[in-house]
């Protein structure tokens, strides 16, 4: 792991009260603090432990903008017997984890009946088109493009069954505009050479991007913010709540600071601070793990998709990173690294020339709900405090994203897309029965 303070965080805030205090130093804190300084707006970050170092450390670098299928599609959730039988395979669930995850996997199956995928995808879509927008412009405003690869992604099937069954993915896909090619012999082999003979078709997408490192991607991000004059504080904050002049953030330590608007992006923790508030936001979180080896392991090309096994290999500036998977394992329980291992064993398997030797292992919460669509929108405690978590899988490439929506709800401007479907009201009593959310309330008409 790189050095934690590589980014001093600071402990005393300077100056005037924020407009805007985001609890989380993660690259959705990060990009919606973009996206607030250049609507000008005074920013203050509260990170506990250091920047980017929670999922968005050590994550497998894409922008997957053309990702807007669910994980409750039935694409991948056919898969899900065979996996869960494989206690190292894609998706797992430790048996002392059982029973408190067994709500959130009632509402994922409930994500999986046919209106509901609808749903889903076209408001991923919609985020994602708003997330690749304004990616290329926090990219460019922050001095940030050495750091993309416009490469694309490969993905790749072992049989004529598993291609058949990616295709009515692709079509939902084609529909919403996104722009694939599918390949088989000299043209798979062109885009990446070296492959197991066995993959008899691929998938390329050449809009798929990805970032050289993404802990490298996210200090650099926070670099250009704090240069933009955003404070960097550190503190863990056990207490966001309405106050008479704005909202009031509490510290573990005793120390508190006012905002004229609050916004919650700590990621899997996220709940510890919306419950209290009065949500009952079913965030979990599906722990992913990885294996990065040292430079000249193996030329990759492009980032690597291994759909029917849950991985994906990814060429970083720093070597080449072999991860995936899906634990339903809370916070609290150790990690298990041979994950990692079985995912390595498979890309050796994959890439016959793949030097497996030297790896660092890693483990990341991502944040996640059971529909695949994170939570952006406002408290029902008050218009000005503002959510952004529960991005899950995809919390990198929606970072840009998800900051102009958070952007706009704090500057009370219209967003671009429609915001319910990704409303925590989604959640409330009866709504995942069947009901639609309510609409949005209006933001505060003080907040800044
Ligand atoms: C193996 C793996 C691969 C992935 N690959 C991709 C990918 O290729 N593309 C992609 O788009 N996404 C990917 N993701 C998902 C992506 O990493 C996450 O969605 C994203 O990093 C979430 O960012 P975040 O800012 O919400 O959370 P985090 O990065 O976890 O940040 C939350 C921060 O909040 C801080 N915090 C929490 N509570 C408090 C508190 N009370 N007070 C102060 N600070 C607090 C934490 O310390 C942490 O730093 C992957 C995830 C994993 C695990």
């Amino acid at each position: 792991m790189q050095d934690i303070d590589s980014l001093p965080l600071s402990d005393t805030v300077i100056g005037e009260t924020p407009d805007v205090v985001i609890v989380g130093g993660g690259i959705i804190a990060l990009a919606s603090a973009q996206k607030l300084l250049a609507a000008g707006r005074r920013v203050t970050i509260i990170e506990r432990k250091g920047i980017a170092q929670g999922a968005s450390y050590g994550n497998a670098a894409a922008f997957a903008f053309s990702d807007i299928l669910p994980l409750a599609a039935s694409g991948k959730i056919r898969h899900l017997p065979k996996w869960l039988m494989d206690p190292l395979g894609p998706l797992s669930i430790p048996p002392p984890y059982a029973l408190k995850i067994a709500p959130w996997l009632l509402r994922f199956w409930r994500a999986s009946w046919p209106d509901r995928i609808q749903n889903s995808i076209a408001a991923q879509g919609a985020l994602m088109r708003v997330a690749e927008q304004e990616m290329a412009s926090l990219v460019a405003e922050a001095g940030l493009g050495a750091m993309v690869r416009r490469d694309g992604s490969l993905e790749l099937y072992e049989s004529e069954a598993e291609f058949a069954a990616a295709l009515p993915g692709w079509q939902a896909r084609a529909a919403q505009g996104i722009d694939f090619e599918h390949v088989r012999g000299g043209r798979l082999a062109e885009l990446q050479p070296g492959l197991w003979p066995g993959f008899v078709a691929g998938t390329f997408v050449p809009g798929w991007q990805t970032v050289s490192n993404p802990y490298d991607f996210a200090l650099a991000l926070a670099r250009a913010v704090q240069a933009r004059g955003a404070q960097l504080l550190r503190g863990e904050v056990t207490s966001v709540a309405p106050s008479a002049d704005g909202v009031a953030i509490r510290f573990a330590d005793g120390r508190s600071l006012t905002g004229a608007a609050a916004v919650i992006a700590a990621g899997a923790w996220s709940r510890r601070l919306t419950d209290p508030l009065g949500e009952r936001i079913p965030l979990e979180t599906e722990r992913g793990y990885n294996t990065t080896l040292p430079l000249g392991a193996f030329e990759v090309r492009r980032q690597l998709i291994f759909g029917g096994h849950g991985f994906v290999i990814t060429p970083l500036i720093n070597g080449l990173r072999v991860g995936g998977a899906v634990e339903l394992g809370g916070l609290d329980l150790p990690p298990n690294f041979n994950r990692s291992e079985a995912m390595l064993a498979k890309a050796r398997r994959f890439l016959p020339g793949l030097k497996p030797e030297g790896g660092e292992q890693w483990m990341g919460f991502r944040p996640s709900l059971p529909d695949s669509l994170p939570v952006i929108g406002l408290s029902r405690a008050s218009p000005r405090i503002v959510y952004a978590f529960g991005n899950g899988h995809l919390g990198l490439t929606q970072s840009a994203g998800t900051g102009r929506l958070v952007r706009d709800l704090v500057c009370r401007e219209t967003p671009p897309i429609d915001v319910t479907p990704f409303s925590a009201a989604r959640f409330r009593y009866g709504s995942y029965l069947g009901a639609r959310p309510p609409p949005q309330p209006r933001a505060h008409s003080n907040t800044p």
